[in-house]
């Protein structure tokens, strides 16, 4: 129940002004311009309108007491309505309510409930809850009587949608349709992220698909590395030892040779000097029997000498002996030259064997002779004597020889003995050079060996520098584990499998190694992360396209739901403001009909220049609109357009009024709808309006006496030289007065 309505400064109301209402109709008086229709427009204000058409205004300036040679001009408009709350009419837990709005001279605007400040959204749900609305019905401005009638099918529609009180579930319609729409901007903007952010994470995943493939590689790295690394720690290891080992017994074995090349090396110089043939010893011996030759020489030389000797006793004996000696000559001769010959060829000996031959045939020879000239008859003394002599000294001469054919045996046994001995060194110097000789052999061969030693000591300390180098880097490439073979037992063949499957091994880990480089993942943490963010950033995406999508689902099946209600409501209430229409229509008429009809808007068609082709405009989805029609008792005609400016306004009064019956609205104010009728109509008019007051307050501005006469209290409005509108409370013969 509206209880009073206060402008202060708004339009002509340039001071405060209040309006109580104490009556279910109540009648507001006045002459022309004293300012009636601002208290309506102060109604429209209040409750929200914001087209300032509806206001009689260009800009909310123009709302704000302009001010008059009297009274200066205001810096605000406001107005206050009261609302008596006691049964709930609206639904906020409050007794009284309040509604304010004010507007300044910026064009800004506040509203307020009960004192405090709050949006337009909030004054028009609120009031909408209580089928209060700013515009439409239930304030009928002057003039705007038949505003319902002019209207378009669809604007109509809208009108009895608004007094079915369906503007409530429009308003809610409306703003799910408004969520819907952002809601759908959302999703089409989390779908264009989630598009952005797609080649990037596919890019992140092969990435980390690739450092995967990496960790892979540098683990299997690690495991082959860290095998071969003990392999090779105990090859370098075991293989250095022995071949240390290897050296010093080498070594060792050279010092021995060398000793025993020394000891050699002595006893061959000893035993050369020995068997030197310069050797004094030798020399000495020679010398001895070269002086011993010419001593034998001497003596037969001697012999010879004996025997010539021999020879001239022969002749001697030939001389001397006559022809019948009992010797003949020739066997005397005979037996001298064989002695000669003997004791020559023991001269020429050789040897002195061969000469003691020889002698001793000289001496048989020379025997035989003097054996014969003994037999004979006729020897010759002299001539036996010569011989004897002869004899005598040829056996001297053998003696000598003899003695010295002795002496030389003798030193000849020492020269075969002292030669045997020289012969004895030289084969002992010889073969003290043989075991040099072996010996050196064996030097260069002990010598060969130890080399062969060392170069491969040199390949171990090779190899030992290319282990540590390959430790060093394994370390970079894999990290420190790989030091575990310093723990690690020895794999097993480490020690005697062929060297030829550890370069196999190596080959397979510098192929990893590339392996590894051209996988090129970079430093993998940092990518992996930001895979994982984007990731979780592309789900988060997700599930709120997830949660977005849902909502919108929710807010379609709400509009479709609000539609559904909005359908049913505004077909129930139409049958209803048709039957009340009609009824309105035939009381204000005495007879006759009218009703609203459902009607789809005709397709509106362009012609194109030529005409030729027809096209159709796609303009919102199409919604069927609300035709009237009227049959006037008595008369053919059925359009609203021929009827005469009173039947429109009863006709619009009619359709008004059967609005207002089915929802009724908590006031109505009718500015002048009344103008136009005849004093019967007046009447009849009037009759109506009490019967509306029983569902709703009435606010009725008119110069109309028989309206004012169905007013429980009536107001007049009057304004003075100042240019301000004052209100007080009349009787209804002032009211009268004041209306002519
Ligand atoms: P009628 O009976 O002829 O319809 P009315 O009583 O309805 O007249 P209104 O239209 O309410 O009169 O009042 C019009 C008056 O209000 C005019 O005199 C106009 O000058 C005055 N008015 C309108 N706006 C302002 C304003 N901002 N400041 C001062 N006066 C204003």
């Amino acid at each position: 129940m509206l209880k009073s309505i206060e402008l202060v400064g708004f339009k002509s109301f340039g001071k405060k002004t209040e309006l109580v209402f104490g009556s279910r109709v109540a009648g507001i008086v006045g002459p022309n311009g004293s300012g009636k229709s601002n208290v309506a427009e102060g109604f429209r204000f209040v409750l929200g309108e914001q087209s300032m058409k509806s206001l009689r205004s260009k800009k909310g300036e123009d709302l704000i007491w302009g001010g008059s040679p009297a009274v200066p001009r205001g810096n605000r408009a406001s107005v206050k309505v009261t609302f008596d709350n006691s049964n709930k009419l609206l639904d906020i837990d409050f007794p009284e309510v309040v509604v304010e709005r004010s507007v300044f001279r910026d064009g800004v605007n506040e509203y307020l409930i009960n004192g405090s400040q709050v949006r337009l959204k909030d004054v028009i749900r609120l009031l909408a809850g209580a089928n209060i609305g700013g515009s439409g019905y239930q304030i009928i401005s002057q003039g705007e009587a038949d505003r319902i009638l002019n209207a378009s099918p669809r604007e109509r529609r809208e009108m009895i949608e608004d007094a079915l009180g369906l503007k409530l579930y429009q308003h809610k319609k409306a703003e799910s349709e408004r969520k819907l729409d952002e809601t759908q901007e959302n999703i089409g903007r989390v779908e264009s992220l989630r598009r952005e952010l797609g080649p990037h994470l596919t890019f992140l995943r092969k990435q980390v698909e690739k450092i995967e493939k990496a960790k892979e590689l540098a683990e299997e790295l690690k495991h082959k590395l860290a095998d071969y690394l003990a392999r090779e720690h105990a090859y370098i290891g075991q293989e250095g030892a022995r071949l240390k080992g290897e050296e010093s017994a080498y070594r060792a074995e050279l010092a021995r040779i060398e000793e025993e090349m020394r000891q050699a090396r002595a006893v061959l110089v000893q035993d050369t000097k020995v068997a030197d043939p310069e050797n004094d010893h030798t020399r000495e011996l020679e010398e001895t029997l070269s002086a011993l030759r010419i001593e034998r020489q001497d003596a037969a030389r001697e012999l010879g000498r004996a025997e010539g000797e021999l020879a001239a006793a022969s002749r001697m004996v030939k001389v001397q002996t006559p022809d019948k000696s009992p010797i003949p000559r020739q066997v005397v001769l005979a037996h001298v030259h064989a002695a000669g010959d003997s004791l020559a060829r023991a001269l020429d000996a050789s040897s002195l064997e061969e000469a003691k031959t020889a002698v001793q045939g000289a001496q048989t020879a020379l025997g035989e002779l003097s054996a014969r000239a003994h037999d004979v008859a006729a020897p010759i003394d002299d001539s036996a004597e010569l011989i004897e002599e002869v004899r005598t000294k040829v056996q001297a001469a053998t003696q000598v020889l003899e003695l010295a054919r002795g002496k030389e045996r003798e030193l000849e046994q020492r020269l075969s003995r002292m030669r045997a001995d020289v012969q004895e060194r030289k084969d002992a110097a010889h073969e003290a050079e043989t075991g040099l000789l072996h010996l050196e052999t064996n030097m260069a061969q002990v010598r060969g060996t130890l080399a062969n030693v060392e170069r491969m000591l040199g390949e171990i300390a090779g190899a030992r520098e290319a282990f540590e180098s390959e430790v060093r880097e394994g370390i970079a490439l894999v990290g420190s584990d790989i030091r575990q073979y310093e723990h690690a037992g020895i794999p097993d063949g480490a020690l005697s499998e062929d060297r030829r499957m550890q370069h196999e091994r190596r080959r397979t880990i510098e192929r990893l190694k590339i392996k590894l480089e051209e996988s090129g993942a970079g430093s993998g943490d940092e990518v992996v992360r930001e895979f994982n963010t984007t990731k979780e950033r592309d789900s988060f995406l997700a599930r709120e396209l997830g949660d977005l999508s849902a909502s919108a689902e929710q807010l379609k099946k709400i509009i479709e739901e609000l539609d559904a209600k909005i359908d049913e409501d505004f077909k129930r209430g139409l049958v209803k403001i048709n039957d009340a229409f009609g009824t309105f229509f035939a009381e204000l008429f005495s007879g006759g009909e009218a009703k609203l009809a459902l009607e789809m808007p005709e397709k509106k068609v362009l012609d194109d220049e030529e005409g030729a082709e027809e096209t159709l405009i796609e303009d919102e989805a199409p919604i069927a609109g609300l035709t009237v029609t009227v049959q006037l008792p008595r008369k053919k005609v059925r359009g609203l357009e021929v009827l005469s400016g009173g039947e429109r306004a009863l006709t619009s009064i009619a359709l008004i009024f059967a609005m207002s019956q089915v929802n009724p609205p908590p006031f109505i104010i009718l500015d002048e709808t009344d103008a136009a009728l005849d004093e019967a109509n007046s009447r009849r008019y009037a009759e109506i309006v009490k019967a509306l007051s029983n569902r709703s307050q009435l606010i009725l501005i008119t110069h109309n006496r028989a309206t004012m006469a169905a007013a429980g209290e009536l107001y007049g409005v009057t304004m003075g030289h100042d240019g301000i509108s004052r209100l007080l409370s009349v009787k209804l013969e002032e009211a009268e007065r004041v209306a002519k």
